[in-house]
């Protein structure tokens, strides 16, 4: 595949073959190609759930015994309270697909990356499942990067009983998306710029129609998960800091 070029002054596109931008005459660079690498998931069977207690407390109170039933909630009863989580494979799917969707559609826009589909590069990652230490090799050899982007990934929905929030209708869930990448210089092999980022965005339970047991519908949480997702990925790519 001949190399697409761009303008680093006026960041037009130009002609592969071209040496100068025909717009403002700057000579062209070669655009970088990142791939972004299927996810490692680092949550959430963690043993420690005092990082999330900012998340599940109220007037400086945690009351883990109100969080009935959701898709990630407090059980008490317990010697020690701890994260129970239900439909973890179904969030960590959704975020699979939707995050490097997220992260190419931010890094797009800059004109100086060529970020092959992430759909694509799921379905060549698939290819290495039997042999997954060969994955590096299979994504060099199918798109030769100059870069690959490694994100992390905690990614769950909570949610308040009725109980908790009755009289306000407004904030009776939340998701909450915490990623870090690494990016990877390919060719000479080290971590050039790692970051992190967090996204929450509140469950409105106005205008949702919740079932006898209060769930709040998958399209709804997907939604939400969907716009937290969209802020730690902007926050995070804003964040990356360059390793010497
Ligand atoms: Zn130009």
């Amino acid at each position: 595949m001949a190399e697409k070029k761009y303008c680093p002054k006026c960041l037009s596109t130009g002609d592969p073959e071209a040496e100068f931008c025909t717009a403002c005459g700057e000579k062209l660079v070669p655009l970088m190609r990142i791939v972004i690498m299927p996810f490692v998931v680092s949550g959430p069977e963690r043993e420690i759930w005092e990082e999330y207690r900012e998340l599940v407390e109220r007037d400086g109170e945690i009351r883990p015994d109100l969080a009935v039933g959701c898709q990630l909630y407090m059980q008490s009863g317990m010697e020690k309270v701890r994260l129970m989580v239900s439909q973890k494979e179904h969030y960590l799917a959704q975020a699979e697909r939707t995050l490097p969707l997220l992260v190419k559609s931010y890094l797009d826009p800059m004109l100086f990356y060529d970020v092959p589909d992430p759909v694509e590069v799921f379905r060549v990652a698939e290819e290495a499942v039997e042999m997954p230490t060969e994955l590096f090799v299979i994504i060099q050899n199918q798109y030769d990067p100059e870069y690959l982007f490694l994100p992390e990934i905690d990614f769950f929905f909570f949610r308040y009983p009725r109980l908790h929030t009755s009289g306000t209708d407004a904030d009776s869930g939340f998701g909450y998306v915490q990623l870090s990448a690494f990016l990877l210089d390919n060719r000479e092999n080290r971590i050039v710029s790692r970051g992190s980022g967090a996204g929450l965005e509140y469950f409105e339970a106005a205008g949702a129609v919740l079932d006898e047991n209060f769930s709040i519908p998958t399209q709804d949480q997907l939604e939400v998960m969907y716009r937290a997702a969209s802020q730690a990925v902007e926050r995070m790519l804003r964040n990356m800091k360059m390793i010497k």
